[in-house]
């Protein structure tokens, strides 16, 4: 078996290893390969229990439609995406180029090793017996090309491992910390996971560096064939053995050793990849070419076919879902951004991923080395057989922790989705009645009034009397815009001025507008967030019907939540409109010339509310509008789609917040009051104006920081007749 070219630029691939130690290689490699397929079968086997994600036109549309294309913040996967790691480099340019470097590095040196095998076992044997001697490509011009490719590649890659390495072990980021909040010290063990990590990283920077010592000592062994300095790392560290003393004799025998570490390290990582975090290998390409972030937005209907509301056991989840588990990395992008674990509540989106991982693995007999979290007892995650999902592996008050903000979906370098798949879950509670008081009696309200504040239907409209001149009733005169007006802008007392406010803005501007006064019912976007699909087509279809009785084009609405599910969740119920938010309405009439300002010379920030930055993208409209007042706007660190929520999304705003050791909204304005010389925190959400008027005062930043939604920014802009009074001043923030 053992093979010797006579002459040439090559290199024997046995060299020193005889035909004992050739065959047993070949023994271990079938052992490798039939562990790998194994293991990779296992895992197969376990997303086909999953349900039609149906994500084939996802998958279809990355592969084929738009392989190359790399929009800066995409809704979907593509290939380009998974070939430039472009999501992992978008928070962190650093880890991004590391990643890249290991990423292509791997590629290049598995694609060596299948051009070895291919020569090696294929081209010399067929031209043996074709021929009667032996061929092989494996030499001169393309041997050096070779080596030099992968002795680069490889160099890239021990680089790139290394700055990794260095990161996670000498200062690693608070995000890779593995202690849970939810559970005591002591009721849980995560040092597997720690050990997985470097395990990982030993595995395949021992291969790299077995593969450079093999390479050098070679060298030395052979007495520095000139053609070998093609190998340039190799050929360095084979100078630097030679400085020390290593004979070639001394080399020879190295060598053996070292092929053989090699050898088993290489066989061993093979082996290791489907049973271990390296899974992730293998699927975060497909996860993320089967990512859509639309799927966050538009939330999937329950099963038709399902005997039951919402995720109890494993067969509820959709193959996507399962393959979200394995994708995730721990790299804990998301477990930072979240605002209900940074507030203190019992949950991180990586931590619920991990415990469905684990669950998943007890109930498909799945086999993961090391990875795994030990408890004491058989709880959360370890739990086997009838336990429900939702309430007992993942608890109940983790469930509720969620505002649904998406900055966990937005943060996940690998597409993981988990809003959905928490909301699959909490349908699942709201099923059982497993939820607050609080919000049980909002939902009754929602049911029985159309809002969640339990006001009558008929005073939805009350916030418009005393206006100078009534809204139209689109519902009974044809009008251009309709304004969907939302719960909180009807209903709050402290936000009915900001309503009329921008009412009277827009009939000063000439827009032809109206409402559908007592029609309008609470859009429903929290409700099914909170996972009462029930309710929320309740609500949409009144809303539908209402709308169907109205005459107008295009659709604008105050509320981000109520834009959301207008414009995105509507149209699987037949309804599909156009659907601005008031600031794109203003930016335009303020620009058209149809409200005329002056500057303010204001300094302030604003707020980017999550429904609208993160989920719609609308994130120019308002700061332009306050680059057309004169504002300086100075941005809080968290912006744009990095947003930091305020902590009233997924119907939070109904539950009680005492698990919270600081809201949200606290942290967002002390985040805005570290901001130098800035004096006015804007928002474009009536939900935001609640939230941070009474975070700015519970923070005790009420008196330097005035909350204030844009409408009044514009208002003090407006240039008036010299008669006219100015409606309101700007220092008035509800
Ligand atoms: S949606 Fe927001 S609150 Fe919910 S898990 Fe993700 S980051 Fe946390
Ligand atoms: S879910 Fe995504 S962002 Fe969160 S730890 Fe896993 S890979 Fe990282």
């Amino acid at each position: 078996m053992r093979h010797t070219l006579a002459s040439g630029e090559t290199r024997q691939v046995f060299e020193g290893i005889g035909a004992v130690g050739t065959a047993a290689f070949y023994v271990l490699s079938i052992v490798t390969v039939a562990a790998f397929l194994i293991g990779s079968w296992r895992r197969t086997q376990k997303y086909r229990r999953g349900r039609p994600a149906g994500r084939g036109g996802t998958i279809r549309r990355a592969l084929l439609v738009s392989p190359l294309a790399l929009r800066r913040r995409p809704d979907t996967g593509s290939v380009a995406q998974v070939a430039t790691n472009a999501t992992i480099g978008r928070r962190n340019r650093g880890v991004g180029i590391a990643h890249f470097m290991v990423f292509w590095g791997f590629i290049t040196l598995f694609i060596g090793t299948v051009i070895l095998t291919i020569d090696f076992d294929i081209v010399r044997h067929v031209s043996k017996w074709f021929w009667g001697h032996e061929d092989s490509f494996f030499t001169g011009t393309f041997y050096l090309g070779y080596s030099v490719v992968l002795d680069t590649m490889g160099v890239a890659t021990v680089l790139g491992l290394t700055y990794l390495a260095l990161r996670r072990g000498v200062r690693p980021p608070a995000r890779l910390d593995y202690s849970r909040a939810e559970q005591p010290a002591g009721g849980y063990s995560r040092k597997a996971l720690v050990l997985g990590d470097w395990m990982f990283i030993g595995l395949f920077a021992g291969i790299l560096i077995t593969g450079f010592l093999g390479e050098a000592v070679r060298i030395v062994a052979n007495k520095f064939p000139e053609f070998e300095i093609w190998s340039p790392a190799g050929w360095l560290l084979a100078r630097g053995f030679e400085a020390v003393g290593l004979s070639a004799g001394a080399a020879a025998t190295t060598h053996t050793v070292v092929w053989w570490s090699h050898a088993f390290l290489a066989l061993g990582f093979v082996i290791y990849i489907p049973y271990s975090k390296a899974m992730h290998m293998l699927v975060d390409g497909v996860n993320l070419l089967a990512h859509d972030k639309n799927a966050t937005r538009a939330l999937p209907a329950p099963p038709a076919d399902a005997d039951h509301i919402g995720y109890r056991e494993l067969a509820d989840f959709t193959w996507k879902e399962l393959l979200d588990f394995d994708a995730c990395t721990k790299c804990g992008r998301c477990h930072e951004v979240c605002p209900a674990r940074t507030g203190g509540a019992p949950l991180s989106p990586r931590d619920l991923i991990l415990d469905l991982r684990q669950w998943a693995d007890l109930q498909t007999g799945g086999k993961t080395l090391l990875d795994r979290e030990q408890r004491p007892d058989a709880t959360g995650p370890l739990q086997n057989g009838q336990a429900a999902v939702a309430g007992t592996v993942i608890p109940a008050k983790t469930l509720w922790s969620c505002t649904t903000c998406m900055a966990c979906v937005e943060a996940c370098p690998v597409g993981i989705e988990h809003v959905p798949t928490i909301v699959q879950m909490r349908r699942s509670l709201v099923d059982a009645g497993t939820m607050d008081p609080t919000l049980q009696q909002a939902l009754q309200n929602l049911a029985s009034q159309g809002n969640s504040f339990g006001k009558s239907a008929r005073m939805r409209a009350r916030w418009t009397k005393g206006l100078e001149t009534p809204i139209k009733d689109a519902r009974k005169e044809p009008v251009k815009y309709l304004w969907f007006v939302g719960d909180y802008a009807s209903f709050d007392e402290r936000l009915q001025d900001n309503s009329r406010l921008l009412a009277t803005l827009l009939t000063k501007a000439g827009v032809d507008f109206g409402i559908l006064y007592e029609g309008e019912r609470n859009a429903g976007n929290d409700v099914r967030r909170v996972g009462e699909e029930g309710l929320f087509e309740m609500l949409a279809e009144q809303n539908i019907k209402s709308l169907e009785a109205a005459q107008f084009e295009e659709i604008f609405t105050t509320d981000p939540h109520s834009l959301n599910t207008l414009r995105n969740e509507y149209p699987a119920l037949g309804a599909t409109y156009k659907v601005w938010h008031y600031t794109e309405l203003l930016v335009h009439l303020v620009e058209s010339g149809a409200l005329p300002v002056k500057p303010l010379n204001l300094r302030v920030t604003y707020h980017d509310p999550c429904y609208l930055s993160r989920y719609n993208g609308v994130i120019e409209a308002p700061r332009t509008l306050l680059a057309a007042l004169g504002c300086e706007l100075v941005e809080m660190p968290r912006n744009k789609t990095n947003s930091f929520c305020c902590g009233a999304g997924g119907g939070r705003i109904w539950m009680d917040d005492s698990v919270l050791s600081e809201r949200p909204s606290e942290n967002r304005i002390k985040e805005a009051a570290a901001l130098e010389d800035v004096g006015h925190f804007v928002v474009s959400c009536p939900k935001d104006m609640t939230m941070y008027s009474d975070a700015a005062k519970t923070t005790g930043h009420d008196g330097t920081l005035t909350v204030l939604d844009i409408v009044r920014l514009v208002d003090q802009a407006l240039v008036r007749p010299p008669a006219e009074p100015a409606t309101d001043d700007v220092a008035v923030p509800v």
